[in-house]
């Protein structure tokens, strides 16, 4: 049928932006509570999701570092960022009856366990949301390349990045109206036509490991739905 699942595991990836809702910093709960609805709808047709979150509605070590800070004390803040925003999500996932967990790079005894790929791959089968927190642990790292290495060491089938825009463009489409949207792009195209699509990091990782990655707007209703059983949303990238 239509809703048969394309995936059998998934590496979702959300920017802390998509938690801020429309305030300009911080968490807004509502918006965690439809990012559920959206996530729990996978786990009913029995996709396995593995779960990254980014920590930019709270602090990013490159603005804080312009800010005056030193640069690796910011990105720690910034990596404490992720685990707060994982915590609200785990929230609100339990709050739906949607079992997870919380992992971090960063060993934070009593609060969350410390990230174990054998076991993440464990929980992942048994069915329960596993939330990658605290990015890749170390400094001048993104929280994308923590999504695209964590979706490869768990062997996901593609990493989904969520933005703000449905794919991605030729141009920003906010600032240019004559931008049109790719359907598919090969990682070296994201590369020479330096889209600004994720860090070199990331997309390198991704080339080198052949880990496909599709951009898409998660603030639209059934848009994740859609890709878990094979539908076209946003834009492919992979090797041709
Ligand atoms: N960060 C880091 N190492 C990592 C991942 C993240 O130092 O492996 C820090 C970095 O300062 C980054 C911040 O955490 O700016 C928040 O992550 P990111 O900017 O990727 O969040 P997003 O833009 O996705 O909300």
């Amino acid at each position: 049928s239509s809703r048969d699942k394309k995936y059998k595991r998934i590496l979702l990836k959300l920017s802390g932006e998509e938690l801020m809702g429309q305030e300009g910093f911080g968490i807004d709960p509502k918006v965690l509570d439809k990012m559920a609805l959206e996530i729990g709808q996978l786990v009913g047709i029995g996709v396995q999701v593995g779960l990254v979150i980014g920590g930019g509605n709270l602090f990013r070590g490159a603005a804080l570092s312009a800010a005056g800070l030193d640069r690796v004390t910011g990105d720690h803040m910034g990596m404490l960022a992720t685990v707060m925003n994982a915590l609200a999500m785990r929230d609100a996932l339990e709050r739906s009856n949607i079992s997870s967990r919380v992992m971090s790079a960063i060993p934070m005894s009593g609060i969350v366990e410390h990230y174990d790929r054998r076991r993440a791959i464990r929980f992942l089968k048994g069915g329960e949301v596993v939330i990658f927190s605290a990015g890749t642990g170390n400094p001048f790292f993104t929280t994308d390349s923590a999504a695209c290495l964590r979706g490869i060491e768990v062997e996901a089938d593609i990493v989904l990045k969520a933005t703000k825009v449905d794919g991605v463009y030729t141009a920003d489409p906010m600032k240019d109206s004559s931008a049109t949207k790719y359907d598919q792009l090969t990682y070296d195209e994201v590369l020479n036509k330096k889209l600004q699509v994720m860090d070199l990091t990331a997309i390198c990782l991704c080339r080198e490991h052949d880990m496909p990655v599709r951009v898409f707007k998660m603030n639209k209703a059934g848009a994740l739905l859609n890709i878990a059983v094979g539908n076209e949303e946003g834009t492919l990238i992979e090797e041709s």
